[in-house]
C-alpha cells in the first residue's frame, strides 16, 4: 500500500515540478527562483515522509497540533517547516518548537509576542506578512490598504526578519480571476521596497499560488508556491476549517 502511495506521490511531484518549470520558462524566470512548499494539513506524517524522501525539503502546516503530532515521524528528516495558518497568541511557544518561519503574521499583538520570545531565547525569527488580497471578510491577513503601514510598524521588532509577503488570494477555479490578488501582492512588495522600508535582498519572498493557480502566481512573481492537493490528493475537511475563524471546533 505504502509502495503505491510512494509512487503516486512521486508522480504527482514530478507533474507539479513540470508545471513550475513550464511557468518559469513562460515568464522568463529561472526555476531556481521558485520553491515548492508542501501544504500538509491533514496529511499523515508517513505520507509527508514519502515526499521528503522524493527530494522535497519544505513543508507548511496550518495547525500547531499537526506540527506536534507529525514531529516524531519526521524526526531525522531534513525539512524546513513554515507555519502558514492562523496563529493564536497562546500557541506561539508551541509553534516555535517546530517552525522556522511564520508566514501568517497579520497582527501586532502576535508580532510583539514573537519578538518577546526571541529576546528571551536570544535569537531571531523569519516571518512574512499575510495580506488579504481578495478583500473577503472570511480570510485572514492584513487589508491591502494597510499592509505597507503594518510592515512599517513591524520594524519596531528588530528580532523579526520580515522576509516577504504571503497571500491566499481569491478562491476561484478560474486562475485569471485570482491573478489580480497575486499582482496586488507583488505591487505591495514593490511599494515597501520603494519606500526603503526594507531591502529587496532581505525582503525577497512572495508566497502565493496553490494547486489550481500556481502558474498564474509564478507569472506574477511568486518565489514560494504552496501546494497540497496536487501532491497529496483531496482533503477530508473543507478549507474553511483552516481559513475561517468562525468555524466551530477551531
Ligand atoms: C491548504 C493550503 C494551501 C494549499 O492548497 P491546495 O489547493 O491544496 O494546493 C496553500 N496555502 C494555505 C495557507 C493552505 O491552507
Amino acid at each position: 500500500m505504502l509502495g503505491n502511495t510512494a509512487s503516486l506521490i512521486r508522480d504527482n511531484l514530478r507533474l507539479v515540478h513540470q508545471r513550475i518549470t513550464a511557468a518559469c520558462v513562460r515568464s522568463s524566470r529561472s526555476a531556481s527562483e521558485v520553491r515548492l512548499l508542501l501544504a500538509t494539513k491533514t496529511v499523515p506524517a508517513e505520507r509527508i515522509r514519502l515526499a521528503l524522501e522524493a527530494g522535497e525539503n519544505l513543508i507548511g502546516e496550518n495547525k500547531v497540533q499537526e506540527l506536534k503530532k507529525k514531529d516524531q515521524v519526521l524526526a531525522g528528516q531534513t525539512v524546513e517547516r513554515h507555519f502558514i495558518g492562523h496563529l493564536q497568541s497562546n500557541k506561539i511557544a508551541e509553534v516555535l518548537k517546530y517552525a522556522t518561519c511564520i508566514q501568517s503574521v497579520d497582527r501586532l499583538s502576535v508580532a510583539e509576542a514573537l519578538q518577546h520570545r526571541m529576546a528571551r531565547d536570544g535569537r531571531s525569527l523569519d516571518i512574512m506578512v499575510q495580506v488579504n488580497t481578495s478583500f473577503e471578510d472570511s480570510k485572514f491577513g492584513r487589508h491591502p490598504s494597510d499592509a505597507v503601514a503594518f510592515v512599517e510598524a513591524l520594524r519596531q521588532y528588530p528580532l523579526l526578519r520580515i522576509r516577504g509577503l504571503m497571500t491566499i488570494g481569491l478562491f476561484d477555479a478560474d486562475p485569471e480571476k485570482v491573478r489580480p490578488s497575486f499582482r496586488l501582492l507583488r505591487q505591495l512588495r514593490e511599494q515597501i521596497i520603494e519606500k526603503s522600508l526594507l531591502s529587496p535582498v532581505e525582503f525577497s519572498e512572495l508566497s502565493m499560488g496553490m494547486s489550481g493557480d500556481l502558474e498564474t502566481a509564478i507569472e506574477e512573481g511568486a518565489t514560494i508556491v504552496r501546494v497540497g492537493t496536487a501532491v497529496f490528493g483531496r482533503r477530508q475537511y473543507p478549507d474553511s476549517y483552516y481559513w475561517n475563524e468562525q468555524t466551530p471546533g477551531t
